[in-house]
């Protein structure tokens, strides 16, 4: 299997970027260099034992050069999941042998292990990790599932650079699949890397699941759906095909596609806090059970897919290597997460997945959270992703990138006359920093090539007010250059007043509101609505349609069928609604040809003058 960098790079390039993977940033001043080590082999451990007492058994062998302590490191974070975990803060029974024979070490700083290894040329360390954590970037077992990040069991030679090849092993069950995004190397069950940050990258799921796969173009997309069954036979094959559709329009903003392969890891009701984490060739979902036919996962899936581009490949210079020992903070995932987001919903509609209206409600959305968020810069929100602000501002850069990245793009397009457009700033950012250089984008790199393809139009006084700035956005009279306009209105849902979860084949009341329509409807915790009005209520996903059905209705009370135990209740639900403010982006009827046009163009990756819709 060719690997996919070596195609886009060429060997010089190669070459240089090696220099740039050999690049780490400076070790505390107290951490000493690790003896050289090489012939770096790492093993997972996972079993019905090792599922039950919610742990992994890993090992690492090297060589060592030299008498120098080996000093050995795990990563704070994930790339990826801007938050300090500690990795080194699960490892349990830590050890280190030569020929059978223990060697002495020490922790010189929590997540740091030196090592004397007395004169022997090859060392074995062993660890068990406990697998016990709902999270995206954590190892996590179940009885019949393993997952873990590389970041997490990997150890890495500090001050040695990320520039060096490492082998890794499965044991597993013979019934067990293992998906991953490494390359399989040529044993059973053991892949391989040509450098640390590949290796760490291509996270790990082991257990029993279904494994689908389709080809796209030159590319073999494969869909890992944990449970086994859990989802069902067709919505495995169209979440295949709109995976198939999404690898070439992403591709398209880019002219390139820098992988082979590309894997989605989706793992069901394992993961509380839900969503998903990118990864260079792969993505890591969390859905719920009753959630894999929801709506919103081809958003997931557009999102972190274009992350494979947009931050795993174009990245800011703050990010450029990744530094594993500690926080690496920038003032731009607004556009590495934000202008995702714009990117996202755009694949879907230009491939076709979702209609225009879908897309200009997603964005009617972003742009209703930011207005109704406290006034905050994008680089301030970037910056404070580590810390989770307490503010309501924590994730803000996210709908506020993408309507910046919306805002840019009819700008661009409005300046010269619809002949470029921001994916033309993506592309040519891609291709100056990533991939002729492998370095990350500046400042300069990103309003140079903005300004660039505007036609030269300044954009100071767009960061100065709006991105480095506190203004509100110039979101009405932006989106009247793309003939949008944002119609505000008042709507008034109906009310249940419960916490709702999945039931079976109903919805479950987990906790019902003093006093609300629930409670006065005669509802306790434990019961299960099966329909509302004339709605069936199979599933959490159904309440949407109540309202939709009964939004308008005016009815003192509504009849409502629910499960208690064996008993089958017949209620009255009291209609009370909420008022809530919801923003819709509608097409002005009479907008410029130019503003059509730009319309257009951005609902189909079109520039010019044309109203071709295909790409
Ligand atoms: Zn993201």
């Amino acid at each position: 299997m060719i690997r996919h960098r070596a195609v886009i790079l060429g060997a010089s390039l190669l070459t240089f970027r090696s220099a740039m993977l050999g690049a780490q940033a400076a070790p505390r001043a107290t951490l000493p260099t690790s003896a050289p080590i090489s012939d770096i082999h790492y093993e997972v451990t996972v079993d019905s034992t090792t599922a039950r007492t919610r742990d992994l058994a890993v090992t690492m062998r090297f060589h060592v050069a030299g008498s120098a302590p080996v000093v050995l490191a795990l990563p704070a974070w994930s790339p990826g999941h801007y938050v300090l975990l500690w990795f080194a803060s699960r490892v349990l029974d830590f050890g280190a042998t030569a020929g059978g024979t223990a060697l002495p070490w020490h922790k010189i700083d929590f997540q740091t292990w030196e090592i004397r290894p007395n004169g022997a040329s090859t060392v074995t360390v062993a660890f068990r990790y406990q697998a016990d954590a709902h999270d995206r970037a954590i190892a996590y077992t179940a009885r019949d599932l393993a997952f873990f990040n590389g970041t997490n069991v990997f150890p890495y030679p500090v001050g040695r650079g990320f520039a060096w090849p490492a082998a890794v092993q499965i044991h597993a069950p013979a019934d067990w699949r293992i998906a991953t995004g490494l390359t399989a190397g040529s044993a059973a069950n053991s892949f391989t890397a040509t450098n640390y940050h590949d290796l760490v990258d291509a996270p790990f799921v082991i257990g029993k699941f279904d494994f689908d796969s389709v080809r796209t173009g030159a590319v073999w997309v494969r869909l890992a759906s944990f449970p086994a069954g859990g989802m069902r036979a067709e919505w495995r094959q169209r979440t295949l095909g709109w995976l198939s559709r999404l690898v070439p329009t992403e591709g398209a903003v880019f002219h390139d596609i820098p992988f082979s392969q590309y894997t989605v890891l989706q793992l069901a009701d394992t993961i509380v806090n839900g969503g998903g984490l990118e990864h260079h060739d792969s993505q890591l979902d969390g859905v719920t059970m009753d959630g894999t036919d929801y709506p919103f996962l081809p958003f997931l899936y557009a999102h972190e897919m274009f992350h494979a581009w947009n931050v795993k490949r174009l990245r800011p210079a703050d990010m450029v290597p990744y530094r594993y020992d500690d926080a690496q903070p920038t003032p731009w995932l607004w556009v590495s997460e934000g202008v995702t987001d714009y990117y996202g919903p755009l694949a879907l509609v230009r491939s076709g997945i979702i209609g225009d209206s879908a897309f200009a409600s997603q964005m009617a959305g972003d742009i209703a959270q930011v207005q109704s968020s406290v006034p905050v810069a994008l680089g301030d929100a970037s910056l404070s992703a580590w810390i989770g602000a307490v503010d309501g501002t924590a994730g803000i850069y996210y709908p506020k990138g993408a309507t910046a990245g919306l805002l840019l793009d009819i700008l661009i397009r409005d300046a010269s006359n619809n002949a470029h457009s921001l994916d033309d700033v993506m592309r040519a950012l891609y291709d100056s920093t990533y991939r002729s250089r492998w370095r990350g984008f500046t400042a300069a790199d990103w309003w140079g090539t903005v300004s660039r393809f505007a036609g030269g139009r300044s954009f100071a006084d767009f960061d100065r007010r709006y991105v480095t700035g506190r203004e509100p956005m110039p979101i009405d009279s932006v989106l009247a250059l793309a003939g949008w306009r944002v119609v505000r209105d008042t709507v008034r849902d109906l009310r249940l007043g419960a916490q709702v979860a999945a039931g079976d084949g109903c919805m479950l009341l987990s906790a019902v509101n003093d006093g609300g329509p629930a409670q006065q409807a005669g509802l306790r915790p434990g019961d299960c609505i099966e329909k509302v009005g004339d709605v069936p209520v199979a599933t959490l996903g159904d309440w949407p349609k109540v309202l939709a059905r009964y939004d308008t209705t005016i009815l003192p009370g509504l009849p409502m069928v629910a499960r208690r135990a064996s008993d089958t209740l017949t209620l009255t639900l009291p209609v009370r609604r909420t008022a809530r403010l919801v923003y819709r982006i509608e097409d002005i009827p009479d907008a410029s040809a130019k503003a059509g046009q730009i319309r257009t163009g951005i609902l189909t990756g079109h520039t010019g003058r044309g109203g071709d819709r295909s790409n």
